[in-house]
């Protein structure tokens, strides 16, 4: 977290002080379009933020008419400076009750105005917010600023025979039977579901391993990672990690309630059990870890511990060419099939891998991006440099069952489209990722 100071070093003098700003839409402009547009914003002295579908356009007065004249305005936003404003995380804020002036959704964050007198909002160590640098991009369309297209090419054959192998129907019926275990880290009935995991990961022929670790707090009960790897054929010591938490929580029942988690997070988890069925049949260069994380409503104890007592020390964390975690990917509140893909910007090589995959094998997925990652298991990968990316649907604050007690496969709405299209996208990726031996007209996994 940058200190105020430092920031306001960054910023310069001149986006330091109030100038007048307006939100404008972006529609369809070109991603090039967009950066010329952006470029001249910055040489006349002003400056930008991209906000998913829109632009926060903030301008000197005197360059005003000229930057935004014949740009549609959403909102006229007044003078500020981008001290005025913060990132507020959607879906866990601080005062739910009281939220702050929303100015536009992008990424899991909500731009906000946060007066200077709200003092959580300054806190560095509040993470339901972040400040706001200027000239950045915090969430991409990438569909509406012509991203896609652009990626289009043929299909290959290999990676469309893995993607075709994914079977929406079973990963649903997977997500079902995972919500019928009460899998809260609080209580023991997790220890079903663990249980129920290793075994349908050594039924796959996965090699099958726990990673037990403490509950810090006042949870008693210690938890277990759920680890089936399957070990590449030519570069074993290369590792594609694919991950999603187990456990479950639920915050409006009484305690001793289940908290069913069929959309948070057995839709991930069985996602990763998906993954495994295609893989398995289709086996890959580089060896892959699925990994179903516990603890993760507490704090990403699972995934955090893992990384920093056991693939860390035993220096395994430059083996892993990508961790792909997912994390609630099978809701969409209607049937524009909205998703995030999150990392941090430093890591954000790993974007043309989704790119292509959605241009090619799943073009039902409306992809948007952002790189303020927080609040997954991808985080203790990111904090160590290690190339990491969460998906997750674009609607999940909307969900109506989000860490509820109806948090049951009936509450997912268009799951099995928006379920269907994540698990093709990330079939592909994992194809690309993982490698393949070019036979898929002759392979033993053809059916
Ligand atoms: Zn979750």
């Amino acid at each position: 977290m940058l200190s105020s100071l430092a920031l306001g070093l960054q910023m310069g003098l001149t986006t330091a002080l109030p100038m007048p700003a307006a939100t404008v839409a972006l529609g369809t402009m070109s991603q090039q379009d967009v950066a010329r547009y952006t470029q001249t914003i910055e040489d006349q002295g002003g400056w930008w933020l991209e906000l998913d579908d829109r632009l926060l356009v903030a301008a000197p007065a005197t360059a005003w008419t000229e930057l935004v004249d014949g740009e549609r305005v959403l909102d006229d936003l007044g003078w500020i400076k981008p001290d005025d404003l913060a990132l507020q995380a959607r879906g866990c804020a601080i005062h739910p009750s009281a939220p702050l002036p929303a100015i536009a959704r992008a990424g899991r964050y909500t731009l906000v105005r946060a007066p200077a007198t709200l003092l959580p909002y300054r806190l560095p160590e509040v993470s339901e917010w972040r400040p706001v640098v200027p000239n950045r991009s915090i969430a991409q369309d990438w569909r509406a600023r012509g991203l896609i297209d652009r990626a289009k090419r043929a299909a290959n054959p290999d990676v469309q025979q893995r993607v075709d192998a994914v079977d929406r129907d079973r990963w649903f019926g997977v997500l079902s039977h995972l919500a019928t275990y009460d899998r809260s880290s609080r209580r023991s009935g997790i220890a079903n579901a663990r249980d129920w995991l290793l075994g349908e990961f050594g039924n796959l022929g996965l090699q099958t391993s726990t990673y037990a670790f403490p509950m810090t707090g006042s949870v008693a009960v210690p938890q277990v990672n759920v680890i089936g790897t399957l070990t590449g054929t030519s570069l074993p010591d290369e590792w594609i990690i694919v991950g999603a938490h187990y456990d479950s929580i639920q915050t409006n029942g009484a305690s001793g309630a289940a908290a069913p988690g069929a959309e948070d997070n057995a839709s991930g988890c069985a996602a990763v059990l998906e993954m495994a069925e295609v893989f398995t049949r289709f086996p890959p260069k580089r060896t892959m870890v699925f990994t179903c994380f516990s603890g993760e409503e507490q704090g990403l104890i699972g995934s955090t511990r893992w990384v920093e007592d056991a693939l860390r020390p035993n220096g395994h964390l430059p083996k892993i060419k990508l961790a792909l975690i997912m994390d609630m990917i099978g809701y969409s509140q209607n049937t524009q099939l909205d998703v995030l893909l999150e990392t941090s910007s430093a890591l954000s090589t790993v974007f043309p891998q989704f790119q292509n995959a959605v241009a090619d094998y799943a073009t039902e997925l409306v992809p948007h991006t952002s790189t303020n990652p927080f609040g997954s298991d991808h985080m203790p990968f990111i904090e160590y440099d290690v190339p990491s990316l969460l998906v997750i649907e674009y609607d999940y604050d909307l969900y109506p069952g989000y860490h509820k007690t109806n948090d049951v496969p009936g509450t997912i709405s268009n799951a099995l489209a928006m379920g269907g299209g994540v698990l093709k996208m990330n079939a592909a990726v994992l194809t690309e990722a993982a490698g393949y031996d070019a036979n898929a007209m002759f392979g033993d996994g053809f059916e």
